[in-house]
């Protein structure tokens, strides 16, 4: 039996369909059981038949057993092609965090579009200022939205991007039509780093410091970076970027693997919380002030900035000359 796909990129930047080809050599073992019937990056599929002929107001998606949307909404024609994804295919797909939460592109969730659209066409010094285009582009909606915001999704893998190991136990899971779940824990609950539950002193790091560590040095030998004074979100964020290790491997959280502090990109723990809320205390239980974290909105909700989680804020009230 071979399972169909559909693949669809809407906002995006495709480092998702490059975790798909990073599968790698797995990929080929399942390849055979799968036939991919409409991927943009590989396949020239048109959506109003192949020379146009078919009615432009209708998207035409074929049939699929599971379909993956990389990449959230921000226009009109992004939204139109999800719910054809929706309709055409069984099981719909969430794939990287743009998709699952809105990702970076989110950020701009921050400002109304009429702020947008005069920061970039008017007010930008390295811009010439011109009228906002209109002819010939899908209209932007009023902000970037998750895919589950629009349409109904089954399952969804996270990550910025996300890990080839979940992509293809999702798939498996699929083939043999077994569940699929991801681990329902945090970065830190993987981190195989010291922890001490204080910080080392001082204040938070500015995030382009250096982390301290020696080279070869066991993981369980190197301090926290959170405790360090790094803004490391691992406590709030969903595990999973380690991959799946083999047996006698360590899973190390990608960043940490580097050095590097966690950003978040797998999205929170569980549906529903709030990062910026839930790091302030993760932040404060360690003995750290939150209020040095700059652009605390930004730093904290950097890759969720869909449902809800990213808005703009109200505009400071002047009272009137001699008013009150
Ligand atoms: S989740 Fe990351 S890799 Fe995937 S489309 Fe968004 S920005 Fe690109
Ligand atoms: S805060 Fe960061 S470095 Fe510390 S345990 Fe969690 S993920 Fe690891
Ligand atoms: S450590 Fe954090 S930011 Fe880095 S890949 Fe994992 S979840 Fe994403």
């Amino acid at each position: 039996m071979t399972v169909k796909i559909a693949e669809e990129w809407l906002n995006i930047c495709g480092g998702c369909e490059v975790s798909i080809l990073d599968i790698g050599e797995p990929l080929l073992d399942i390849l055979p059981e799968l036939q991919f019937v409409h991927m943009p990056v590989i396949m020239d599929h048109k959506y109003h038949g192949q020379t146009g002929e078919k009615d432009v107001n209708i998207i035409e998606i074929p049939e699929a057993d599971v379909g993956i949307i990389s990449g959230g909404i921000r226009n009109e024609k992004e939204k139109h092609v999800a719910e054809a994804m929706r309709q055409s295919c069984k099981t719909l797909i969430s794939l990287g965090s743009c998709a699952c939460f809105g990702g970076i592109p989110a950020m701009a969730n921050m400002w109304t579009l009429e702020e947008l659209y005069e920061k970039v066409y008017r007010d930008s010094e390295s811009t010439e200022k011109s009228e906002t285009p209109k002819e010939n582009l899908p209209p932007l909606l009023d902000k970037v939205h998750a895919v589950d915001e629009v349409v109904k999704v089954d399952l969804h893998i996270p990550g910025c991007p996300p890990s080839p190991d979940w992509i293809k136990e999702a798939l498996v899971s699929l083939l043999k039509g077994k569940p699929f779940a991801m681990p329902e824990k945090s970065v830190c609950d993987e981190c195989p780093v010291k922890r001490e539950k204080k910080a080392a002193g001082g204040d938070i790091k500015r995030p382009l410091e250096s982390a301290t560590f020696k080279q070869d040095s066991p993981w369980e030998e190197t301090r926290c970076l959170m405790e360090q004074g790094y803004l490391c979100l691992g406590p709030v964020t969903k595990a999973g970027c380690a991959g799946i290790p083999k047996e006698g491997e360590v899973a190390v959280p990608r960043c940490i693997k580097g050095y590097m502090p966690c950003r978040g990109c797998f999205g929170p723990v569980k549906k529903g919380s709030n990062p910026l809320v839930d790091m302030m205390g993760a932040i404060s239980s360690i003995g750290l002030n939150p209020r040095q974290v700059a652009d605390r909105r930004a730093m904290l909700n950097r890759y969720v900035g869909a449902h809800g989680l990213l808005k703009p804020l109200p505009k400071p009230r002047i009272a009137p000359k001699g008013g009150k």
